[in-house]
């Protein structure tokens, strides 16, 4: 029922406070077919709780649709997704407590930065006074003190991905989500956001998955990066042993391509 829907959400929203030991997530043997393509093929991968992991790979190598799947947004063809141990393949997405930024921001127009912010609080039931001193403190996590009343359209690119980011960490998911957050951004931007999406990882402790198709973003901000190509998980490892020790051809072409 819907009240019984509010009731557990309300408790993942509580229970996000002791979070450090939530957050890992799994895939076992996940493919997914579209018709004929497989998108996604036999990929295995296991993140730890607070990890950042980047999914890096060139466009179509099933980055986004791994990253769905997670999400609950597509279905899987077969295979396991975990989350804290527990099979979520048939866990409506909803119920999975995870944030997410996209690449395009995704605000609401006529809402101001803070009535945006506000919206998953209000979603999972909280008001008034604990609505407001969150979405301070989200602001704040995102240097936009003092933007709260404005418009998004009265922000810049790089400060409507910001409170897309807010918007995402507000109710302190233990997963966050990104499908190339920073895509639509230009260089110098980009490269600013990424120290920023650092030190808030730092300082929130969410286990993150990040997509990009930008070997130097990935290698730069992730502990450990999954590199995919048509749809197989080539290579997982920390930046320096995709550096070091390529497993494959394409790994050691990709890597290289750098610069
Ligand atoms: P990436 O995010 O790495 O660019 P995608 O996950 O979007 O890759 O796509 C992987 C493959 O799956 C591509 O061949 C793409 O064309 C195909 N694909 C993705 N989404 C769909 C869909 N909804 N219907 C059909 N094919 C799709
Ligand atoms: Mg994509």
């Amino acid at each position: 029922s819907v009240s019984t829907a509010m009731v557990s959400e309300r408790a993942t929203a509580s229970v996000a406070t002791s979070q450090s030991q939530r957050g890992s997530v799994s895939v076992n043997s996940l493919t997914k077919m579209f018709g004929p393509v497989k998108a996604v093929d036999d990929v295995s991968l296991s993140i730890e709780p607070g990890e950042f992991v980047a999914l890096l790979g060139p466009s179509g190598s099933g980055k986004s649709t791994l990253l769905m799947m997670i999400a609950g947004f597509e279905v899987s063809s077969s295979g396991d997704i975990m989350l804290d141990g527990v099979r979520i393949n048939d866990v409506p997405s909803y119920r999975r407590g995870f944030g997410m930024v996209f690449q395009s921001y995704a605000l609401f127009p006529h809402m101001t930065i803070a009535e945006n912010i506000a919206y998953p609080l209000r979603r999972r039931g909280l008001s008034g006074g604990d609505v407001e001193r969150e979405v301070t403190k989200a602001l704040k996590l995102v240097a936009l003190d003092g933007y709260g009343t404005r418009l998004p359209s009265q922000l810049s690119g790089g400060q409507q991905q910001r409170v897309a980011l807010a918007r995402a960490l507000v109710f302190r998911p233990p997963l966050l989500l990104m499908d190339e957050p920073l895509g639509a951004l230009d260089r110098k931007l980009r490269q600013q956001l990424q120290m920023e999406i650092k030190l808030i990882h730092k300082e929130v402790g969410s286990t993150i998955i990040f997509v990009t198709h930008d070997q130097e973003e990935a290698l730069s901000m992730a502990d450990r990066v999954a590199v995919l190509e048509r749809g197989r998980l080539q290579q997982c490892g920390t930046p320096r042993e995709l550096y070091e020790q390529p497993a494959t051809a394409f790994v050691a072409d990709f890597i290289g391509e750098m610069n």
